[in-house]
């Protein structure tokens, strides 16, 4: 069998991967927080993470991996958007609550479905394990690991000798780079909440520290306890989440689980730019993977950020979406819909390496049969085969006549039969170049 070699942040090595049970592996990655449409950046864990459950699956068997990806509704930001639809349609904060996160967790699934995720094994909500959250947090009260103070519960740090281990980074380092809150009920600036109070305009649960909800933290715990147990193989997410998210996961889970490894292995992927900028709302380039999929094929998608080692960075544009269809169409031209199940070994070995997609595509360059990567279903889940098929065949003597056409009309100097040669073409996809060697033309999408 190929060797699965995973690079572990933990360690800042890569290391060969042994699941604790070959029988049942076990991965846990954090989920989205189901507000508002996920956008392309929160694609990539999805999709790499997806790459990576059906790796396992082909090396241990499908029925032998467990691959848990949360959701997160409990949360402040979820909170702000509750209240303002509460008030708006004079509802109760709990009932917009649940609505939008209904609503976003669907969306989600869909938008990630149609990039050819496989749906994960448990998908669990935050709401159903509140009880799960509450009693790691008694446990953390009762070993010493945690304070209540008016109406939070609170982790202290100081009480983890090896906090920082997974982020690599001393508690002096943490506190001079950390926007901390420097609140009155905390013991130190670096303590963080476990459980905080909520008024009456916001979603609570009763708890032996009076009404409120869990910390964000808390909740993963929880989630990967119930369904994963203390010690689990591979746990993953976006670069972003290593401090603060993970390492208190890090800190909570072992704390109450008498200092057992929550995960063996930590993966994280680089984070995704748009155009070369951070995407952001006010820089106008904050791209959702609903919009995109009205333009292209989520196989589009799925190839392009593929092409992309998972743990660099990534740049994201239109100009690497044109040519991750014009590879996926040259692919797929003349083809049969590609269903042979053969994994190629120079594909797989790429794979094992890291997940090393960059690699595994360039040996699907080579490859000159139409199996490629059929049998992972990395690619070919058939929606490019599927468009290719239903767009009319481009006629390239007709192009070709439409350029001597306007050619004729710029000679006599005819400019507006010229350029209206030129619309004519761009409507139908067709985009021309004009060069020192002359005119070219392009599909454009
Ligand atoms: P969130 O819903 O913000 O908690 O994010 C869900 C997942 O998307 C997390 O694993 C994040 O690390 C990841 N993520 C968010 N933004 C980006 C980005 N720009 N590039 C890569 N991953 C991201
Ligand atoms: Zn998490």
């Amino acid at each position: 069998m190929t060797k699965l070699r995973l690079y572990n942040t933990l360690s800042r090595a890569k290391e060969d991967f042994a699941p604790l049970d070959p029988a049942r592996v076990r991965m846990y990655v954090c989920g989205p927080t189901v507000y508002d449409f996920a956008h392309i950046g929160n694609a990539r864990p999805v999709i790499v993470f997806d790459v990576l459950f059906r790796l396992l699956r082909h090396l241990y068997g499908p029925a032998h991996v467990v691959y848990v990806r949360n959701v997160t509704d409990i949360d402040d930001k979820i909170n702000a958007r509750a209240a303002e639809i509460a008030r708006g349609r004079n509802i109760d904060v709990e009932t917009a609550r649940a609505e939008i996160t209904e609503a976003t967790a669907r969306q989600y699934a869909e938008d990630v479905s149609a990039l050819g995720c496989l749906a994960p094994t448990h998908a669990p909500r935050a709401t159903d394990y509140v009880g799960g959250m509450v009693a790691m947090i008694e446990r953390l009260i009762a070993e010493g690991f945690a304070y209540a103070a008016e109406g939070h519960v609170l982790f202290e740090v100081a009480k983890k000798a090896d906090y920082g281990k997974l982020a690599h980074r001393s508690v002096d380092e943490m506190i001079a780079g950390a926007r901390v809150d420097v609140a009155p009920y905390k013991k130190s600036a670096m303590d963080f909440v476990l459980w905080k109070p909520s008024d009456d305009n916001t979603p609570g649960w009763p708890s032996p520290w009076g009404r409120g909800r869990p910390g964000w933290h808390i909740e993963c715990s929880a989630m990967g306890e119930a369904l994963l147990g203390e010690t689990f193989d591979i746990h993953g997410g976006g670069i972003d989440l290593v401090f603060p998210h993970h390492e208190n996961e890090v800190a909570q889970s072992e704390s109450a689980h008498r200092g057992h490894a929550l995960a063996r292995v930590w993966l994280h992927n680089g984070f995704l730019n748009v155009e070369g900028e951070k995407m952001s709302k006010s820089l106008g380039n904050f791209v959702t993977i609903n919009a995109l999929l009205k333009d292209w094929p989520g196989e589009v998608l799925r190839f392009n950020m593929l092409r992309t080692h998972y743990r660099q960075p990534m740049d994201w544009t239109v100009a690497g979406m044109n040519e991750s269809w014009k590879t996926l169409e040259r692919w797929y031209a003349g083809s049969e819909p590609i269903a042979d199940p053969h994994v190629g070994a120079e594909f797989l070995a790429a794979l094992c390496d890291d997940l090393n997609t960059p690699q595994a595509i360039a040996e699907l360059h080579k490859a000159d049969d139409r199996a490629r990567a059929g049998g992972l279903g990395l690619l070919g889940f058939s929606s490019v085969q599927e468009r290719i098929a239903a767009r009319p065949a481009i006629d390239a003597a007709a192009i070709a006549d439409a350029i001597a056409a306007r050619n004729a009309a710029r000679k006599a100097r005819d400019f507006r039969e010229a350029d209206r040669i030129r619309d004519e073409l761009l409507a139908k996809g067709i985009a021309l170049m004009d060069g020192p060697g002359g005119t070219s033309w392009d599909v454009k999408r």
